[in-house]
């Protein structure tokens, strides 16, 4: 098929590995069972916790650079670190998430398209 969306693409949209077009979510973290544009079953997908635990890890050690380049810089009051970073961790946990599961998705559907069936 030469439709088919690259990697990068399926996991920033968050698309169908398959078609590019349907969306993976059918909510913000939860993998819709098809795609509503070509039918594929999103049903194969198995991650674990593999995305949940390098969303962490990513948006951990983003976290404690941005904090300790704020401190160095500009020494704010906590609270101000705490105003910056807690939504930082809340959003950027989220978006990394979707992003990650939508990767790991697009690249289990390239390698191993049997699991999809
Ligand atoms: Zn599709």
């Amino acid at each position: 098929v030469t439709d088919q969306p690259s990697i990068a693409y399926a996991a920033l949209k968050t698309r169908c590995p398959r078609c590019g077009k349907g969306k993976l979510y059918r909510s913000l973290l939860d993998i819709a069972p098809a795609c509503t544009a070509c039918g594929l079953s999103f049903a194969g997908h198995e991650q674990g916790d593999g995305p949940a635990f390098m969303g962490i890890l990513i948006i951990g050690a983003l976290t404690a650079i941005g904090a300790a380049i704020l401190e160095i810089k500009l020494a704010p009051p906590f609270w101000v670190q705490g105003a910056i970073w807690f939504p930082f961790v809340i959003i950027g946990s989220i978006v990394s998430l979707r992003w990650l599961k939508a990767a790991l998705i697009a690249v289990q559907y390239q390698y191993r398209k049997d699991d999809f069936k």
